[in-house]
């Protein structure tokens, strides 16, 4: 008979996206699902409640690499995506995965992963920022032998070069980088790719490429006299170098991103006593974190918005910038709005420095010359796989978004390793394996009730910031990061949101193998609730897909009451007849229905919601915040 053709798996597909378009839960919590590394958040925050940093470290460093460094700068995708927000406010994520590797770096033994035995295949990195390690790491952890190319003295990154100590101090991130150098991973510093070797040098010697060179090219003012202006990179390279470049008492920084709050408030710390900063558009357009712009405020740089630079020219020992006034016109390819000029608003203002702080590209010439293809932001590399068009050469992280975040070129640096050790094992090469999930998206009012039923209101911890005195005249570290009493109280505020099956649900199994889509009969779906009258298992009802398997398990072991299918239409679903309570429907076959529940309807109040499947080490005990 036959099982498996095309017609028969296009109705399989059909009949789960069916089951899965009025399904009512998250697979996912949404904190992870918004986290461009898919942190297992839920997972690593129950370790920390357990009492168990190190563990949550694993957890942590299973899809997370620099979780130190991230903690302090990471813009925090996750926070904004988190379930309390609908209550209190959301849980400090960031700032619980710095904490574990704060405490490693106290000990004399820090953790280092385990390493797979190695398999005599060997790979190069051209760039040791948070991608080249983040793939440098998973690569050498999946046995390969990995060397990183750095043009730089120090490896890091933006990380090192670019983002200021008073946000990540060196010590914090060379300890991360440490971790990587112990796991065997050999830096080759100080050789620039295009100088000290070429592409097919690389490609001769190793048995597969990553390119992860960032986007190092300052953009100019594009205005008369522009050749006046310090980069703003490049100030910030020549501190964290340790030089003091004199920029005088009036220094104008010209953009509204992370580096132009930075080089203000790098100014401020050298001593500039007036330090303003022009941006072109308003301040809800400013690409950089609010937090940020607020404590450049807090440190004396002043803002001015809706004006650009139009000319720069010397005058005596001072500089004078002609500025232009804008307003905002149409929306533009970025979806903000343009400013437009307002004719004859120039004027000019007097400064000892001008710093532009417009925006990073991507150097693709070395690219170019090696016949890879180019995008408009960088280096052109499969999405899902990060391979560029010469077989065995990935491509990864600003190299190929163009200037942009931390965390997503740390994710990319993981998917380069997956990638490429598919390549070096022969595989087809897919990237990382995604799986099916669903999402409750909008909930009503009636669910949102139902999800903080046994949640108490509770407030996210103070930041512990140093004195304001010492932040205008050290690059020492300004958040000090969340005390152990902050740790515990905030880690038992996470409610274990996500599926407490999604590590083992059969259903969203078949969902992955068969590429069902959830939404593609999305409509009306059914109401979230939870029946957690059981003493040792949780029903939703939301979830059940009334396959009878719980009710023909009750029947067989005997069960007095048992379970049965009840309602109509959209709402039928499993129940205990007469309504009777579940505790009596599944008394002595409750673990064994739960073991045959195809999805989380039926779930052990134990159960985890992270995706850790047979993790040994869950402790198991209940945690009386969940949902
Ligand atoms: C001032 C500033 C502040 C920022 N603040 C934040 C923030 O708060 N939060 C956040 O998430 N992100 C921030 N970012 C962005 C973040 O730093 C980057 O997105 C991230 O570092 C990109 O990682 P990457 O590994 O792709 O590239 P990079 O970190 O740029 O690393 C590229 C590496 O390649 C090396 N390299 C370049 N060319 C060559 C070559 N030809 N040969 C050999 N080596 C080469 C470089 O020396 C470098 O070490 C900031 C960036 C800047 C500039
Ligand atoms: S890396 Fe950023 S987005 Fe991911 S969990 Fe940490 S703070 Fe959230
Ligand atoms: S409460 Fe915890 S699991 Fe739920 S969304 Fe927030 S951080 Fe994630
Ligand atoms: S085992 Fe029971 S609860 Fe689970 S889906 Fe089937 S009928 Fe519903």
């Amino acid at each position: 008979m036959t099982t498996d053709s095309a017609d028969i798996r296009a109705s399989r597909k059909m009949a789960l996206e069916l089951l899965l378009s009025d399904h009512a839960g998250d697979c996912v919590a949404p904190c992870q699902a918004r986290c461009p590394a898919g942190l297992d958040i839920a997972g690593f925050v129950y370790e920390l409640a357990s009492g168990n940093p190190r563990r949550s470290l694993e957890v942590i460093l299973d899809s997370l690499v620099l979780p130190g460094s991230l903690g302090r700068i990471c813009p925090r995708l996750c926070e904004q995506g988190c379930r309390r927000c609908d209550l209190d406010e959301g849980l400090a994520i960031a700032g619980l995965h710095r904490y574990p590797v704060d405490l490693e770096q106290k000990k004399s033994e820090p953790f280092v992963p385990g390493r797979a035995a190695s398999t005599g295949k060997r790979v190069a990195v051209i760039g040791a920022g948070p991608a080249g390690l983040a793939a440098a790491f998973y690569l050498q952890i999946k046995g390969h032998d990995c060397t990183i190319y750095d043009a730089q003295d120090e490896p890091g990154g933006m990380l090192r070069y670019g983002i200021p100590a008073y946000r990540l101090p060196r010590e914090a991130l060379e300890f991360e980088i440490e971790m990587i150098e112990k796991l065997g991973v050999h830096f080759q510093m100080n050789t620039r790719w295009g100088e000290d070797f070429c592409l097919e040098d690389l490609r001769e010697e190793y048995d597969s490429v990553f390119i992860a060179i960032g986007a190092w090219k300052s953009q100019r003012l594009r205005c008369e006299g522009d050749e006046l202006a310090l980069s703003g990179i490049d100030l910030l390279e020549q501190v964290a170098k340790g030089e003091k470049p004199y920029l005088g008492d009036k220094v104008i920084v010209v953009g509204g991103g992370n580096t132009a709050m930075d080089a203000a408030r790098t100014a401020i710390r050298l001593g500039t006593r007036r330090v303003r900063t022009f941006y072109r558009r308003t301040r809800q357009e400013m690409p950089c974190l609010m937090e940020e712009v607020e404590a450049a405020e807090l440190e004396g740089v002043s803002i001015d918005y809706l004006l650009a630079p139009v000319k720069l020219q010397r005058d005596g020992d001072q500089l004078l910038l002609t500025c232009q006034r804008m307003e905002l016109g149409e929306p533009d390819s970025s979806g903000r709005r343009r400013p437009v000029p307002i004719p004859d608003s120039d004027f000019q203002v007097e400064c000892t420095a001008v710093v532009a702080a417009i925006g990073q590209s991507v150097e693709v010439s070395l690219a170019r010359e090696q016949n890879i293809e180019v995008s408009a932001w960088g280096i052109a590399s499969d999405l899902k796989t990060l391979e560029t068009n010469i077989p065995g050469v990935f491509a990864g992280g600003d190299a190929v978004l163009g200037a942009d975040l931390a965390i997503r070129a740390v994710a990319a640096g993981r998917v380069a390793a997956t990638s490429i050790d598919q390549f070096l094992k022969g595989k087809p090469v897919v990237g990382l394996e995604e799986q099916a999930a669903v999402e409750m998206r909008a909930v009503s009012e009636r669910e949102r009730a139902e999800i903080f039923r046994r949640i108490e209101l509770s407030s996210r911890p103070q930041l512990n910031l140093i004195e304001s005195s010492r932040r205008l005249t050290s690059f020492d570290e300004i958040d000090l990061g969340l005390t152990d009493a902050q740790v515990s109280h905030e880690a038992r505020r996470c409610m274990t949101c996500g599926c407490r099956k999604a590590g083992n649900c059969i259903m969203r199994q078949y969902a992955t193998e068969y590429q069902a889509d959830p939404y593609r009969f999305a409509g009306e779906r059914r109401q979230f609730s939870q029946d957690t009258s059981h003493p040792e298992v949780i029903y939703e009802p939301g979830k059940c897909i009334m396959c009878d398997a719980c009710v023909r398990i009750a029947a067989a072991a005997g069960e007095g009451l048992g379970v049965t299918t009840i309602g109509r239409g959209f709402q039928v679903a499993m129940g205990v007849p007469f309504d009777g309570p579940l505790a009596e429907g599944l008394t002595k076959a409750a673990l064994r229905a739960v073991e045959a529940c195809p999805t989380g309807a039926l779930a052990l109040r134990t159960g985890r919601s992270c995706d850790l499947g047979e993790c040994a080490s869950c402790p198991g005990a209940s945690n009386e915040a969940s949902t």
